[in-house]
């Protein structure tokens, strides 16, 4: 139920929220809270034990939850695909527009935190996405304003969908790749390091996928701005989950916040959420390849 405090329209755990965790799952992250790991936070990767918890915990903030967004992407695109894009476009997706789709997702999961200067995104690439992103918070008012807000997914869409129909083959690659980027660099964030070689890696598979998907499925332009209101949306509505919460009604102030993330990656974020949203997104990727009508009937 929602409820207002301070200033602040605020979510109370309940049986109400149940089905919202339950459809959007969970992921694993490397090293909860105590975990002894890699930290490839801004300035490198350290190694960390449960002594320099507090400190990590703030580090590794955004990365985290970069990671748990882009998860959250794929499972909402994954457990919308049997039922909207009949809708939507008028067929179902096929198995492996089901797949990319998922990744697409991910990647537009992303997206919303273009406005953070030290987020996944602004560690892509160090000084040049670090410089596109303090620009996009300079313009959307800083982190978790307009680009955190329903207008922002709508827009998202709707100029995915323009440049669908403007630019076709050209946009619908670009966009693919860049979400690629996004998506790769976030799912094996815990696994890489900010070194060349790392960068070189996911260029290589977000191009490799990139080439796949325009020539395997020559219909992504038209299911492509539902992956990335899907994903978008997943980010916005995640951030609600967290302490700060998002200002879903931009240019209205209001903050939103249904507080289950009490500190960026805690247990139940690293341990719970993300593995349960991971797990989810497997079984239904699973099941829209090798059984599409299980869940529709
Ligand atoms: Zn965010």
């Amino acid at each position: 139920m929602w409820k207002r405090r301070r200033g602040v329209a605020t979510f109370e755990w309940c049986a109400a929220g149940v089905p919202y965790v339950a459809a959007l799952g969970v992921f694993t992250t490397p090293g909860g809270t105590g975990a002894r790991g890699r930290l490839h936070a801004p300035g490198g990767g350290r190694e960390y034990t449960a002594a320099g918890r507090g400190r990590i915990a703030a580090e590794g903030e955004t990365r985290m939850m970069g990671h748990s967004h882009a998860v959250s992407g794929a499972l909402v695109f994954a457990a919308a695909a049997p039922f909207l894009p009949p809708l939507l476009i008028g067929r179902p997706l096929q198995p492996g527009e089901v797949l990319v789709g998922a990744l697409l997702s991910a990647g537009a999961a992303l997206l919303p935190d273009l406005d953070h200067h030290d987020g996944t995104v602004a560690n892509l690439f160090g000084p040049f996405t670090r410089l596109l992103c303090r620009t996009v918070a300079r313009l959307s008012g800083g982190h978790r304003h307009a680009t955190h807000s329903l207008v922002f997914v709508a827009l998202a869409g709707a100029g995915t969908q323009l440049g669908v129909a403007r630019w076709a083959r050209g946009f619908t690659g670009g966009l693919t790749f860049a979400l690629l980027l996004f998506a790769v660099h976030a799912l094996r964030s815990h696994a890489s390091g900010r070194c060349a070689h790392s960068r070189a890696t996911t260029v290589g598979l977000a191009a490799i996928g990139t080439a796949a998907a325009d020539t395997w499925l020559p219909g992504t332009g038209a299911w492509l701005p539902y992956a990335v209101v899907l994903g978008t949306l997943a980010h916005v509505l995640g951030d609600c989950l967290t302490r700060q919460g998002a200002p879903l009604l931009w240019p209205y102030g209001r903050r939103f916040e249904m507080v289950l993330i009490k500190r960026t990656g805690n247990r139940f974020e690293t341990r719970f959420l993300v593995p349960v949203m991971t797990a989810g997104t497997l079984v239904l990727v699973w099941l829209a390849t090798f059984a599409p009508t299980a869940l529709t009937g």
